[in-house]
């Protein structure tokens, strides 16, 4: 066999040598000819790494590709915490904010007038914590008069009732410099002069 056409030869089977499909025989003779056969052990080298190349290659895309979708499935998840994100702080805005700043009136005839240590107390008997405001107007009396305004949000209404079963008690400033307290209709409230009445 001349050296071109075993050369032939052995090119042939390099794709099975490579596959580890060829025969016993074979390998012997693929191993004799690239022993002293410069030429095809460089064109095995070459085919084998044309060979390796292109599976990496798919491999690459098949990463790519996997990546690709990796990052989808991030992105939508990205898109979906956002979503959740402004859904509950719009929740947490219409549970907390907007109660806290509607406000509704209060009955002050529910709210209870005693004079407690020197102090005027008032305590409320509806549901929930109470705001109010007070301010003295000029009056037959002499003394101080006061007129005060209630009122309550929704939150002071029908949330803290929730966690705060508390009765409140408020202060009204010092009962003997006080004599007569209106709510905001011009109802009496409260008086302090005891000495009137006698006399
Ligand atoms: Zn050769």
């Amino acid at each position: 066999m001349n050296r071109t056409r075993e050369c032939g030869i052995v090119r042939d089977l390099i794709p099975l040598h490579i596959d580890r499909a060829a025969s016993e025989s074979s390998e012997r003779f693929i191993a004799e000819h690239l022993e002293n056969c410069a030429e095809c052990r460089k064109y095995l080298e070459e085919t084998a790494g044309r060979l390796v190349i292109p599976a990496a290659a798919v491999d690459q895309a098949e990463e790519r590709k996997s990546f690709k979708k990796f990052r989808k499935l991030i992105n939508k998840k990205l898109i979906i915490a956002v979503v959740v994100t402004a859904a509950i702080t719009l929740l947490l805005i219409g549970c907390i904010v907007i109660p806290s700043r509607v406000e509704i009136g209060v009955d002050p005839s529910e709210v209870d007038f005693r004079e407690s240590d020197g102090r005027i107390a008032m305590s409320y008997s509806g549901e929930g914590d109470l705001r109010w405001r007070a301010w003295s107007i000029e009056s037959e009396y002499g003394s101080k008069t006061l007129v005060v305004e209630f009122w309550q949000t929704l939150w002071d209404r029908y949330v803290s009732p929730i966690y705060d079963r508390e009765e409140h008690i408020y202060y009204l400033g010092e009962a003997d410099k006080v004599s007569v307290i209106f709510g905001i209709d011009g109802e009496v409230l409260w008086t302090n002069i005891p000495d009137s009445d006698a006399g």
